[in-house]
């Protein structure tokens, strides 16, 4: 029975994010929902700095432009089928989608890598080989073999493999993709290997990754912003869901939200609502991107705002809700480590061209073509996001904005001797010169320096999404029983789905509409490579490499 179409029906979302945009975009353009009734809180009350990990700001440094993302995105058509829906849904310009721009802008300019990887002293690699030993692959046979509900709880990636395989070509190509770390989730590690099957006699080359025209900020969030305020949704900003208040029917088997709390960005009371069992409460529970910390080219990253007392607002906010019933989850596992959570990345706008020149004869290919290169002897272990320019639309001509991540930040450099976050952007970036062999001609390299702006940031929590779990650490997006609230975001359990996706944001809003409002919603398949034998001879060959 489809049912909800009802005008009066209020919809309450928390956070500019993927998560809550994707449920906006389903409810309008699949469920015929009426957009006025849509009310999205963002606890930033910064409007040109929203759409939470899919952000992009311009900022100005000495009186010239420079460029920052937290993080940046790259897509495949397999495994992105709900990502792609939705940018199918958003209008681009006048005469297209978001989905069609990006395919004109696949056309144009397609990966197709040479240089994979980068060792030390500057060997290049194309990555051909994978570099894994017998036991290795058999391992990795044995993983893929195993029924996830047979993975022990808590599982690492360390109890599956031996100690060369965080050495071999696939790991290090793997690992720039991804972002795994040797001691993160085994599930997380098989449910990808499942996913991305179908890619791995293309690890080296690359041919299917994807990225969008501009960051994805302009070339997916700004549009549906726009979309959605055209259309007379919502927005309160410097606002935050500090809690919900859940009923319960006879017998406790119904629930749903009956009150929402709400608070400025800075922790101010505001009025609470009162909700009705017949509106609907999307909550984003945990991000990646929460208690962010920034530097500048000549300062280092602050310490974080705050620790684990206070994560941030939709860690607090799942905390609280956790602790009402015992099938919301455990943030707590997520949040146990920073040590192990937190990455670092950092953009540097680039003025000039040197930069981009010296780049383009090391990869033998043009800036867009080119997948992310990781360069293995670091020991901050970065990894540089270079694109097709310019990323951001107003970019100047002469720049070029280049994006990298570091999963080893507390190590101490090769080239300056201290820890990531001890560091400036321009001592970070010096480092990243050093790597890529831009500091033997001295000129060059000050040059590079003096004509640059880095600007470094740290997410304690940007890869807690990958730290081993057991069942029930994730609730259900619709928990048994919801009447009229659903779960959003990366810490909820959607069987098979990866987390550190957009896919997973999307599908997540996708399966909350279908279950609260439309059951005829189609969602579209997930692709498992290893069902088709053609797929599985070209892998097996790559691993015979
Ligand atoms: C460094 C990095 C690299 C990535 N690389 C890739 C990639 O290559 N491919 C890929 O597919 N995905 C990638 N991702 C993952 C992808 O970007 C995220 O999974 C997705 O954007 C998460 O969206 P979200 O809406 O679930 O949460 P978030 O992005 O965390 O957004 C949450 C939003 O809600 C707001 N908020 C939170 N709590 C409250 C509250 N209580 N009240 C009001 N507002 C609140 C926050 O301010 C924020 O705006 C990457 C992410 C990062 C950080």
């Amino acid at each position: 029975m489809e049912k909800r179409q009802d005008a009066s029906i209020n919809v309450y979302l928390n956070g500019l994010g993927l998560g809550s945009i994707a449920a906006a975009m389903y409810l309008i353009q699949k469920a015929d929902f009426n957009p006025s009734s849509i009310h999205i809180f963002e606890q930033n009350g910064d409007k040109d700095l929203v759409g939470g990990s899919c952000d992009a700001s311009e900022r100005a440094v000495n009186g010239q432009p420079a460029y920052f993302m937290q993080g940046s995105r790259m897509f495949e058509d397999k495994v992105y089928p709900c990502t792609k829906e939705l940018w199918s849904m958003i209008p681009y310009n006048d005469h297209e989608s978001c989905l069609q721009d990006h395919e004109k802008n696949r056309e144009e300019c397609g990966i197709d890598t040479v240089v994979r990887l980068l060792h030390g002293n500057g060997r290049k690699d194309t990555g051909y080989r994978l570099g894994l030993n017998a036991a290795d692959k058999l391992k990795m046979a044995k993983l893929l073999a195993t029924p996830e509900s047979l993975v022990p709880d808590g599982a690492k990636i360390t109890d599956m493999f031996g100690e060369a395989f965080f050495t071999s070509n696939y790991w290090y190509m793997w690992r720039s993709l991804f972002a795994f770390q040797p001691w993160h989730s085994a599930v997380e590690m098989k449910r990808y290997m499942h996913l991305f099957f179908h890619e791995m006699p293309h690890m080296n080359t690359m041919v299917a990754l994807e990225r969008t025209r501009f960051t994805n900020f302009h070339s997916f969030i700004l549009p549906a912003l726009r979309f959605m305020r055209e259309k007379g949704v919502n927005f309160h900003y410097n606002r935050r869901i500090s809690d919900v208040d859940f009923e319960t029917g006879p017998g406790g088997k119904e629930r749903w939200i009956g009150r929402i709390h709400l608070e400025t960005g800075s922790g101010e009371p505001e009025p609470s609502i009162e909700v009705r069992d017949t509106d609907l409460v999307f909550l984003t529970i945990g991000s990646m991107v929460s208690n962010a910390s920034f530097g500048a080219h000549d300062r280092p990253v602050d310490q974080p705002a705050a620790g684990s007392e206070n994560p941030g607002g939709a860690w607090t906010l799942w905390k609280k809700i956790a602790a009402k019933q015992p099938d919301f989850g455990r943030p707590d596992q997520f949040l146990r480590d920073i040590s192990q959570s937190r990455m670092m990345t950092f953009t540097v706008t680039l003025r000039g061209g040197l930069f981009q020149r010296k780049f383009e004869w090391l990869v033998e290919r043009q800036m867009g073509r080119q997948s992310p290169l990781p360069l293995t002897a670091s020991p901050w272990i970065l990894h540089l996001h270079t694109y097709r320019q310019p990323l951001f639309p107003d970019q100047p001509r002469d720049t070029c904005v280049i994006w990298v991540t570091a999963l080893r930040d507390s190590n101490i450099g090769t080239f300056v001797k201290k820890t990531m976050p001890e560091c400036t952007g321009r001592e970070i970036l010096e480092e990243l010169l050093g790597h890529l062999q831009f500091d033997q001609d001295e000129a060059e390299r000050n040059e590079i320096l003096d004509t640059s702006t880095c600007i470094p940031c740290m997410l304690p929590y940007g890869i807690s999404q990958f730290l081993s779990r057991a069942k029930g650490d994730r609730p259900a997006v619709v928990p048994a029983g919801s009447r009229n609230f659903a779960f959003l975001g990366q810490f909820v359990e959607i069987p098979h789905g990866i987390v550190f996706t957009t896919e997973y944001s999307v599908l997540g809003a996708i399966h909350a509409v279908k279950k609260l409002v439309k059951p005829s919603l189609a969602v579209p398949p997930m692709h498992f490579g290893q069902h088709h034998p053609l797929t599985c001879i070209a892998v097996a060959s790559a691993l015979a490499r």
